[in-house]
C-alpha cells in the first residue's frame, strides 16, 4: 500500500455496519434506507433489464437521463446546463467528487472544506497529492443556535494555493444547512481566489420544514455559475443508494474534466438502471415533498427517543442524521468512539462516532451521529433500548 494510503483503514461505516450483525444490533450507524424506492422506478429498472439495455451505455449517461437531470435542476432549483455537454452521470456522487479532485488538483494544492466532512472526501484529497484545509462546524455557533462556522476560521484556510472549495449541503453529519449569508462568503472567498466550488448536494431534497433556511445550491449565487460543480445522486432521493448511480453538472471545462478521469475509473455505469433513475427524477413534485415529509417525521421520532435517553442532542435541518452530545451520559473523559464501540453491548443499537471525520479529532469527541431513514417500528425499537442508557 502506498504511503499515503496507510492512514486509511476500514470505513467507519464498514466496521460499524459489521459490529451491527456481528451483535444482532440495530443499525442507526451507516445511512441507508430500510424501505425500497418508487415502484415506477423498480419497475423501470426491471424492464430495462428484461429489453436488454445491458450492454454498456455512452460514457457521459444515456441521453434520456441527462436530460432529466437538467429538467430537475431547473425545476427545483431554475439551473440551465446543456444535457450534451454539461452533465456526466457517474458511479454514485463517490465517483464525481473522487473524479473531480483527481482532475483538478496538482500534487500541494489545497482543498478547503468543512470538517466533519465525508469520509471519502480526505481519501481523495490524498489520493491527489493535494492537501486538505478543514474549517471546523461546531453546535451551537451557527444561526439560530445551530451548527455554524468562524468567519475568521473560513478566510484563512484560503491561499495562494486554493484550488477548490468542497461543500457539501445538506450537510452531512450534522445536518446543517447552509445559510445564503454562509454561502455568499464561500462564493465571495471562491472569487477572491479564483478556486473552483465542487458542491456535494445528495441530500438536496432532504430539507425540513423547520431549516433556518430552505437548500440553495451554492451555484445559484452570482458569479459562481461558471465555476462550480454540482453533484449529487440518486441514492438517498429515491432510496436506492446501493445503486450508486450519481451525476455531475456544470460548465463543459469542468464536466469533461470529470469525465476525462472518469473513463478510466469506471468508464460506464450500469446501463438499466439509467432509464430507471430518468423515470424517478420525472415524479411529480408531490413524491419529494412527502418523502421529505415522512423523513421528518422520522428524525422527530429519533429526537424525542434520544432526548428522552438523555443525550444532548443538536438540531439536525435536513439529510438522513441527526447529531448527539454524549457528555449528559458519558461524562467528560470517555470519547464517541469508545461510547460507540461499547454501545451495542449495553443496548444493542449502533451509532457512528463523528470523530472520525474530523482532522481534529478534539473537536468532535464528545459527539456521536444516528441515521433515522428507518422505518418507524425500528427507530420507536432503537428508542426503547436506548432508554436503557438513562
Ligand atoms: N456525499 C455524502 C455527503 C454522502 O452522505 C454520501 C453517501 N452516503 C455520498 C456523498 C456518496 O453518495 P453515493 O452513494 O451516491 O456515492
Ligand atoms: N453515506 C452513508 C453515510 O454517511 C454511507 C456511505 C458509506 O457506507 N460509504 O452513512
Amino acid at each position: 500500500l502506498v504511503e499515503r494510503m496507510r492512514a486509511f483503514g476500514t470505513t467507519i461505516f464498514t466496521e460499524m455496519s459489521a459490529l451491527a450483525v456481528r451483535t444482532g444490533s440495530i443499525n442507526l450507524g451507516q445511512g441507508f434506507p430500510d424501505t425500497d424506492g418508487p415502484p415506477e422506478m423498480l419497475a423501470a429498472a426491471a424492464a430495462a433489464l428484461r429489453e436488454g439495455a445491458n450492454q454498456y451505455p455512452p460514457l457521459p449517461g444515456i441521453p434520456a437521463l441527462r436530460k432529466r437531470i437538467t429538467e430537475h435542476e431547473q425545476r427545483f432549483w431554475g439551473l440551465s446546463r446543456d444535457p450534451d455537454t454539461e452533465v456526466v452521470v457517474t458511479a454514485g456522487a463517490t465517483e464525481a467528487i473522487a473524479a473531480a479532485i483527481l482532475g483538478l488538483c496538482e500534487p500541494g494544492d489545497e482543498v478547503v472544506t468543512f470538517e466533519p466532512y465525508y469520509d471519502s472526501y480526505a481519501a481523495s484529497i490524498t489520493l491527489a497529492g493535494a492537501v486538505r484545509r478543514p474549517v471546523a462546524l461546531r453546535p451551537g455557533i451557527g444561526p439560530q443556535g445551530r451548527y455554524g462556522f468562524d468567519e475568521a476560521e473560513l478566510r484563512a484556510a484560503f491561499g495562494p494555493r486554493t484550488r477548490l472549495v468542497l461543500l457539501n449541503s445538506p450537510h452531512n453529519p450534522t445536518g446543517k444547512v447552509f445559510t445564503r449569508t454562509e454561502l455568499t462568503l464561500i462564493a465571495e472567498l471562491c472569487q477572491e481566489y479564483d478556486a473552483y466550488a465542487v458542491t456535494d448536494e445528495v441530500y438536496e431534497h432532504l430539507v425540513f420544514t423547520d431549516a433556518a433556511e430552505p437548500h440553495t445550491p451554492l451555484a445559484t449565487l452570482p458569479g459562481m455559475h461558471d465555476r462550480t460543480l454540482r453533484i449529487s445522486s440518486a441514492g438517498k432521493t429515491f432510496s436506492c443508494t446501493g445503486w450508486k448511480v450519481g451525476w455531475a453538472t456544470g460548465p463543459a471545462g469542468l464536466v469533461s474534466t470529470v469525465q476525462r478521469v472518469k473513463q478510466f475509473l469506471t468508464f460506464v455505469n450500469a446501463g438499466p438502471l439509467q432509464p430507471a433513475v430518468a423515470v424517478a427524477l420525472g415524479l411529480p413534485d408531490t413524491y419529494f415533498t412527502e418523502f421529505r415529509a415522512g423523513l421528518q417525521a422520522r428524525r422527530d421520532r429519533l429526537v424525542t427517543g434520544l432526548t428522552e435517553a438523555g443525550f444532548a442532542v443538536q438540531p439536525s435541518e435536513g439529510t438522513y442524521f441527526v447529531t448527539a452530545d454524549i457528555t449528559p451520559l458519558a461524562g467528560s473523559t470517555i470519547d464517541g468512539a469508545d461510547f460507540c464501540r461499547q454501545l451495542p453491548e449495553r443496548c444493542g443499537v449502533v451509532a457512528v462516532p463523528t470523530q472520525v471525520f474530523y482532522d481534529h479529532k478534539q473537536e468532535g469527541r464528545h459527539l456521536i451521529r444516528f441515521a433515522f431513514c428507518k422505518r418507524e417500528e425500528v427507530i420507536d425499537e432503537a428508542a426503547r433500548r436506548l432508554a436503557k442508557l438513562a
